[in-house]
């Protein structure tokens, strides 16, 4: 039987955070909390005798992006009509870029599970205006809302470069990383504010030529673009396996059944009767504005996670944890700052601190921990005024009171039992008050030494210093022999 290959390209479309909309003065608003309708200039509605002025902020954004996806960047942008008739489309056109979009031959490098890297290349990263949004009922009609129509909007458009859904979505969610960074999307994929639909298509190995491909839309997620991109893959061979043909369409994600239906045959570029569009002048941006925005972008991933393992001594794994956000990269670099080990303070916030900020669903930015107190705490379990238990339940009530550290050990008496001479008579009591297990022991099962640590951890409400602990257990134990 020919085996296949899949071949896949992706489009993500992402809206600019920009306080505007791309060509008029009407605001960006929250599209789910913003009433219907209530940022709408007359441009939005595509009324008679308005025109459109390009929004700056807008351009800037979409070149920091363009840069970040190291493309090159084109001096001369033109912008184009795309025609088509929709009901979210008032002006009966799009106004985006076609045949000189912002950004050209880009690339971006992903992770793969195998602990490979792998480069995609960026065909294009261009600028448009998004459409309003329809909202079908079950009753039959649809409302629209024009609080979206000319929002600015990128599209990232990937060469056939990914092979697998795992791929895609790696892509998809570095770029996603890439655009918080850079600050200029959310990434809330549920608010519709980023979106990705992946061209699809399967060829025989070792086929230089492209198979038909068929495009997703409105994958409303990472884990369905990968399902919806493997159940693609696995229905396309399906079709060439017995003989049949791919029919070049766009196609549809139904969550509940998990497979793709068939939506409409894809239309061509020439459906769309491309031209320049004649109420805006050609865009030239000149070398000292590009280079003015390339000196502004953040350091970006791969870039922290490189600096991390090099001047922190992190492992890869920690540094991209680490790195995964930059308000978290730089609570961390706060932290070390403060005179926190960069390794013990890794630990703490992947161990401890990320699970508490999981639970209760909050973004580093808002917990009451701060860096200082963390390192304050690492302090106190170093000169082993606390252990490490009690550390993390000083952390959780930290995280839920905000106070001090030092405070919490001292109010509700948690520091630790290092006496040697108190934790000796507590362990003699124990050895007399379970003679029997002692007697076990001795014997070789051994492992009733951890039901003697535990005694005395729950005499001591889990305060023994547990080096302390196991020493002195060790030698009461050693002279029953
Ligand atoms: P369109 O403008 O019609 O959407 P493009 O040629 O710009 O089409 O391609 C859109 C995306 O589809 C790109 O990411 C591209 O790499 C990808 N692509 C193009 N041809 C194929 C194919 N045969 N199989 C898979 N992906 C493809
Ligand atoms: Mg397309």
């Amino acid at each position: 039987m020919t085996e296949y290959e899949p071949v896949i390209g992706l489009e993500m479309h992402a809206e600019l955070m920009t306080e505007s909309k791309m060509f008029s003065k009407a605001k960006v608003v929250d599209s789910v909390e913003a009433a219907p309708n209530t940022a709408v200039s007359p441009l939005c509605l595509g009324m008679p005798g308005t025109l459109p002025v390009i929004n700056e902020k807008a351009v800037e954004y979409a070149t920091r992006v363009a840069l970040a996806l190291n493309c090159e960047i084109n001096h001369h942008n033109i912008f184009a009509r795309k025609n088509y008739f929709y009901p979210d489309l008032p002006k009966g056109y799009q106004i985006s870029q076609y045949e000189q979009p912002l950004g050209v031959n880009g690339w971006l490098d992903i992770e793969l599970e195998s602990g490979e890297t792998k480069r995609i290349g960026i065909r294009r990263v261009h600028m448009e205006e998004d459409t309003g949004k329809l909202t079908h009922q079950d009753d039959g009609t649809s409302l629209v809302d024009y609080n979206r129509a000319g929002v600015p909007l990128l599209e990232i458009v990937t060469e056939p470069d990914i092979r697998s859904g795992e791929e895609a979505r790696a892509y998809a969610m570095k770029v996603r990383q890439i655009l918080r960074y850079l600050g200029v999307n959310s990434g809330d994929m549920e608010k519709g504010v980023l979106r990705v639909e992946p061209n699809i298509s399967i060829r025989p190995v070792g086929s230089t030529e492209f198979g038909t491909r068929t495009e997703l839309k409105n994958l409303n997620s990472f884990r369905v673009l990968a399902d919806g991109t493997a159940y693609e893959i696995a229905r396309q061979t399906a079709v060439l396996q017995s003989g049949g043909k791919v029919v070049q369409e766009t196609r549809g994600w139904h969550d509940t059944r998990r497979e793709t239906f068939s939506q409409r045959t894809k239309e061509e570029a020439e459906d769309y009767r491309y031209f320049p569009e004649p109420d805006l002048p050609p865009l030239h941006l000149d070398d000292a504005w590009i280079e003015a925005v390339r000196a502004s972008l953040p350091e970006l991933p791969d870039a922290k996670v490189a600096r991390y393992m090099a001047e922190y001594e992190l492992s890869e794994y920690d540094s991209r944890v680490l790195s995964e956000e930059r308000a978290v990269g730089e609570w961390f670099e706060t932290a070390v700052t403060a005179g926190g080990t960069p390794k013990s303070v890794a630990n703490w916030m992947i161990n401890e601190l990320f699970r508490l900020i999981n639970e209760a669903k909050l973004s580093i930015d808002a917990i009451q921990v701060t860096p200082a107190a963390l390192v304050e705490l690492i302090g106190l379990v170093d000169k082993q005024t606390i252990n490490n238990n009690t550390a993390k339940d000083v952390l959780a009530e930290m995280f839920t009171i905000g106070t001090a550290p030092t405070e919490i050990v001292e109010a509700r008496g948690l520091a630790q039992i290092s006496d040697n001479a108190a934790l000796q008579a507590i362990i003699d009591q124990i050895l007399d008050d379970n003679a029997e297990q002692v007697a076990r022991y001795l014997e070789g099962q051994e492992k009733l030494r951890g039901f003697f640590v535990g005694q005395v951890m729950r005499q001591t409400k889990g305060k023994a210093n547990p080096g302390l602990v196991n020493q002195l257990l060790d030698s009461a134990l050693d002279a029953k022999k």
